[in-house]
């Protein structure tokens, strides 16, 4: 009611003015007349506490209504630059999809697809077709199956086939992985009896003979992801474990957690044990991630027993852990590229950046120093210095990739701290790593140099 005393320009009245019409077309009219509202609201808040009105009201509304338009529109989940030196950082969302996977991806999304559903014979089908037969074809398992994470697989399979029973797990292999995946937590929702055996450093293949009994469902070994047990230690191979398994008629399963289905040792990295390796000495069923080493999308991906595979597909768990078609899309196309082992390095992100030479890292390094150097003037020095690459999420815990690295030194009254914050806080986040007071940004899986080039042409605000 007040509205004209205090010179505040009618909503319809701004409504109409012509820079309110592109806005009305980039973000829809409710929005506009909402955010013209609370541009409104705040202004007459401000008048009303004494604040000598605009010059022009009516530009003055638009420009903040706008400026908040453009502030609320921006995703929540935006890029960043993950240059941690992790390559697998979960927080930074793990593995990047190959050029391919990102197509199928986009086309699954824009239209209908015969995702399940068979186009010769116009039979319903099943979602799992699209990937098992590029996995069966790559670990040469009998069947495969693939659910929401690696996470969701161990559970599937602990639900399926030890409800109320016991599984004997090494005590060295009960790990956790990031606060809510911890395998006695997990085998305790899914339904299943941990029966652990060994000691903390030792697990010997008659500890496992001693655990059976009629109680038991199944072994399970799991892969310690995120540590490692050095010096006096002995574990069981899986071959073992699975001759002792099947003795009983038992299965063995085996959670890879980062599980990859090349040879790492085969492009200089250190080795580790293959999905096909780990069938080949026996294991019934083994489950790994898609966006660990694999370089897919989220998924855990299952691959064994023909019967084993058929039982799990039948708990009615599967349906609350399926796969999206986008990600069955990218999942698909991830796996296709891995036909040919060069060509996988090539195209799927996370082995191109974890087989990236040092040499060609460090030049990058030399050449951004510069331009870097010149926009931090005021509050760091900046220097190309080596540094060590982690592989992340659990693969390869403590093996180390030779990097290099631009080193940000806090100058004058500048603490680490702000420099790092003044770094994220550029249009597209800057995550380095901060070590000894400084703050190293590992170039390892930096791509897009002109991309973040671009942000240091000018002083960084
Ligand atoms: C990472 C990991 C998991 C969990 O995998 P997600 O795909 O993140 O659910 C499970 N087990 C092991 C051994 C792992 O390393």
């Amino acid at each position: 009611m007040n509205a004209p005393r205090l010179h505040l320009p009618a909503i319809d009245r701004l409504l109409k003015h012509p820079a309110t019409t592109a806005l009305v077309e980039r973000y829809g009219h409710a929005v506009v007349v909402a955010s013209l509202r609370e541009a409104a609201a705040a202004y007459r808040a401000e008048l009303l506490a004494g604040a000598e009105s605009a010059a022009d009201p009516v530009g003055a509304l638009l420009a903040a209504a706008e400026a908040a338009l453009a502030t609320s529109q921006t995703s929540s989940l935006r890029p960043v630059f993950n240059l941690s030196g992790t390559v697998l950082h979960t927080n930074l969302g793990r593995a990047l999809l190959a050029e391919s996977a990102v197509a199928a991806l986009a086309s699954a999304a824009s239209q209908p697809s015969n995702l399940e559903y068979e186009l010769a014979s116009a039979q319903r089908g099943h979602r799992d077709a699209h990937v098992e037969h590029w996995l069966t074809r790559i670990t040469g398992a009998e069947a495969a199956t693939a659910v929401n994470n690696c996470a969701a697989a161990v559970m599937l399979i602990l639900n399926t086939f030890a409800p109320r029973r016991e599984v004997i797990v090494a005590r060295g292999e009960l790990v956790e992985i990031g606060g809510a995946f911890r395998i006695p937590d997990v085998m305790a929702t899914a339904g299943a009896r941990l029966r652990e055996v060994g000691t903390t450093n030792r697990v010997h293949l008659r500890d496992y003979a001693e655990a059976i009994s009629p109680r038991t469902a199944m072994i399970m070994k799991i892969h310690p992801s995120n540590y490692r047990i050095e010096g006096f230690t002995a574990s069981v191979a899986e071959a073992d474990l699975a001759t002792l398994a099947h003795q009983h008629g038992l299965p063995l399963a085996v959670d890879l957690g980062s599980g990859t289905l090349l040879d790492f040792a085969a492009f200089g990295l250190p080795h580790e044990p293959t999905v096909q390796e780990t069938l080949a000495q026996g294991a019934d069923v083994v489950a790994f991630s898609g966006d660990k080493l694999l370089g897919g999308p989220q998924a855990g991906l299952i691959v064994g027993r023909k019967d084993l595979i058929q039982r799990l597909r039948k708990n009615p768990m599967t349906r609350a852990l399926r796969l999206d078609k986008l990600i069955i899309a990218a999942l698909e196309a991830t796996l296709r590229l891995y036909g040919d082992a060069e060509h996988a390095r090539r195209q799927i992100p996370t082995l191109r950046l974890l087989t990236r030479p040092e040499c060609e890292i460090a030049a990058l390094a030399h050449r951004l120093q510069p331009a870097v150097a010149a926009a931090c003037a005021d509050c760091a020095t900046v220097s190309v210095q080596a540094c060590a690459s982690q592989i992340g999420s659990g693969a390869l815990p403590v093996d180390l990739l030779p990097s290099a690295a631009l080193v940000l030194t806090p100058r004058g009254e500048w603490k680490v701290d702000a420099l790092a914050a003044r770094l994220r806080a550029l249009p597209r986040p800057v995550i380095g790593r901060i070590y000894q007071d400084a703050l190293w940004l590992d170039l390892r899986c930096l791509e897009d140099a002109e991309a973040f080039l671009a942000q240091f042409v000018s002083p960084v605000a």
